[in-house]
């Protein structure tokens, strides 16, 4: 292919986590990430095939991607998503074959926790922003806390481990459990990780005055636990700490108030063929049209890396000029 065996910025960031979305579609509605109603769904002819999503890893794996996550909207949607999985698996980089992750609403872990296992799934990331049956409900407007529990009890049955638990916080909302969570991730061996709410929203409410910030997440947990931080962070976005000297680990990923973009190795696909540098990014390199032209390998990789040079060296969500993208989060691929 020619070019270097590293996926570099126009700031030196080299990426190697390749974020891609199987499908714009969810199984839950949460206030945060989409409407109730009315969801523009991405056309169907212009989703990425199977071939297509798996040729671009493969060509992203080659030039220095070691870790795939699928996501969405709600990657186990996709109906071959353990094909999918399975395909990936057989890519091999500069550095051997990359790590397959998986961030899911765990609905249907129940049922493909182990042939997602056995396809060569090697972790999975779930969302749980409540234990309350109620207010599980009012977030994600479906009726589907037990489902979401028998789901994580699946994925560490399946010896998905370590199993993470991603919870947004909210004022209001559930910033009152931040203990019953964090209580709930350790006896069960999980990795709970709270994040900042980001302004990705479909309905555009996102409001910086109002949201939860990291130092109340911290306050929270310090109330009753002595954390520690934990050293050698590199490119996570979380921030970790262990509660009472161990082995307990909690994670805060402060996108707003601690902004992790110096290094960030991120890039994403997302269902429809777009490359997107960044979460907050608002130009695309539309890779769907290279393919689709009969590109080269060679060809692809130049879309990657021409997605890459417009990076920005961070995403300014507390600038006064900051806008918000204009796709919401489950389009893009979180
Ligand atoms: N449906 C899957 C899930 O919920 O895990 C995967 C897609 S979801 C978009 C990926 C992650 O993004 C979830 O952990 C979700 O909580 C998080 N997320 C969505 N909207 C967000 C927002 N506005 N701010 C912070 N995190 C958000
Ligand atoms: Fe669906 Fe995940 Fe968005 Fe919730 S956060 S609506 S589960 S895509």
């Amino acid at each position: 292919m020619g070019g270097p065996v590293t996926l570099t910025d126009t700031f030196g960031r080299v990426h190697r986590d390749l974020r891609i979305s199987l499908t714009d579609r969810c199984s839950l509605r949460c206030t945060y990430c989409m409407p109730a109603e009315g969801v523009p769904w991405l056309q169907k002819d212009s989703l990425l095939t199977t071939e297509e999503i798996v040729r671009v890893a493969r060509v992203a794996v080659e030039a220095g991607v070691s870790t795939l996550r699928l996501t969405g909207g709600e990657p186990l949607l996709r109906p071959d998503v353990v094909d999918v999985v399975s395909r990936l698996s057989t890519l091999i980089g500069p550095d051997g074959p990359p790590e397959i992750s998986l961030t899911t609403n765990a609905l249907a872990l129940p049922r493909l926790a182990q042939p997602l296992v056995e396809a060569g799934l090697t972790r999975v990331n779930i969302s749980l922003d409540t234990l309350r049956q109620d207010r599980f409900v009012a977030l994600t407007r479906r009726d589907r806390l037990d489902d979401t529990l028998a789901g994580i009890d699946a994925a560490v049955g399946a010896r998905l481990a370590p199993v993470k638990i991603n919870t947004v916080v909210m004022r209001g909302r559930n910033d009152d459990e931040i203990v019953d969570l964090a209580e709930f991730a350790a006896e069960r061996g999980l990795h709970l990780r709270f994040i900042e709410q980001m302004p990705l929203d479909a309905g555009h409410t996102w409001d910086r005055g109002t949201m939860v910030e990291a130092e109340e997440i911290l306050a929270a947990l310090t109330s009753r636990w002595e954390l520690t931080e934990m050293p050698g962070r590199g490119a996570d976005p979380a921030q970790t700490w262990l509660l009472d000297g161990g082995p307990t680990t909690i994670g805060v990923i402060a996108s707003v108030t601690r902004p992790f973009c110096g290094a960030c190795d991120r890039i994403r696909l997302t269902a429809d063929g777009q490359l997107r540098a960044c979460l907050f990014a608002r130009t695309e390199t539309d890779v769907l049209s290279v393919l689709r032209s009969g590109a080269s390998d060679a060809e692809i990789d130049a879309a990657i890396r021409r997605c890459l040079l417009g990076k920005k060296a961070g995403h300014d969500i507390d600038d006064p000029g900051f806008l918000q993208p204009s796709r919401p989060m489950s389009a893009i691929g979180g």
